[in-house]
């Protein structure tokens, strides 16, 4: 998982090929841990449609296959939890740091299927072991509002806003960074995004209308996928600003109910 922000042109770009597959589809797949030689079986995924854009995890700007629990792998010995993708492609040198980090690592109890743990007992392992993996700020902002997804989804309030105060944080700190590669408008749509999920109305309204305002610009892009981005980003920042203004649609209202867990 080197990159984990979705940007609006990857989007079109998977969504071409997410078409032909109408359903989420996982089979499982043994996996060896680097660290013990631990034989775990993890799913991964086999197929999605172009809907899971549509989700209502989009209001945080995080899509399949990270909202769903299935993505965050731990081994059932060491406990060495990491992105599905990443677990068995950590650089070697790396490994007896991690080691190292995994024996001060206790779980809430011993499991057969990983997904017995909850997400967010993962993702408190994960972030000790990213640490050491020295993930940029950009990465670290991602993680931060996956850990905010999940802990509001399990019902963990504190752990949700403290999580979504970093991201917030660091989305503002990328913003006004001018060689960040981040686009502006897709930066300001998740600042808006995470004011809205700490209960500040105001400011994420000032940051979407500013979103709108905002030019889509990405990196070697074509003028006319980046018109398409644009248009498309826009269309749903009106849709959130409306959600926001209404009583009962609230985005954040959803927080634990929502089901993009697939
Ligand atoms: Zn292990």
């Amino acid at each position: 998982m080197k990159k984990i922000l979705i940007t609006l042109l990857q989007i079109t770009f998977l969504a071409s090929f997410a078409v032909a597959n109408p359903f989420i589809t996982w089979f499982p797949q043994e996996f060896e841990c680097p660290i013990d030689k631990e034989k775990n079986t993890f799913m991964v995924w086999g197929s999605y449609g172009s809907y899971i854009y549509s989700y209502p995890s989009k209001y945080q700007w995080l899509f399949f296959p990270w909202t769903s629990a299935n993505s965050y792998y731990i081994c059932k010995k060491c406990h060495l939890a990491t992105f599905l993708g990443d677990f068995d492609r950590l650089p070697k040198e790396k490994l007896p740091a991690i080691k190292k980090v995994l024996e001060d690592i206790k779980v809430s109890k011993t499991f057969k299927d990983y997904n017995e743990l909850s997400v967010s007992e993962r993702m408190e392992v994960m972030e000790k072991v990213y640490a050491v993996l020295e993930k940029d700020e950009s990465w670290w902002e991602n993680f931060y509002r996956l850990k905010g997804y999940h802990n509001g989804k399990e019902g963990n309030k504190a752990k949700a806003t403290e999580a979504r105060k970093k991201s917030l944080e660091l989305i503002q700190k990328d913003f006004a960074d001018e060689k960040s590669e981040t686009p502006k408008k897709l930066a300001l749509y998740i600042s808006g995004a995470m004011k809205h999920f700490l209960d500040d109305d105001k400011g994420a309204l000032e940051d979407l209308q500013k979103a709108l305002e905002t030019k889509y610009q990405e990196k070697d892009a074509k003028p006319e996928d980046l018109k398409n981005a644009e248009e498309g980003l826009n269309e749903r920042i009106k849709e959130y600003m409306e959600k926001i203004k209404s009583e009962k649609n609230k985005p954040r209202l959803f927080d634990s109910t929502n089901d993009d867990d697939h």
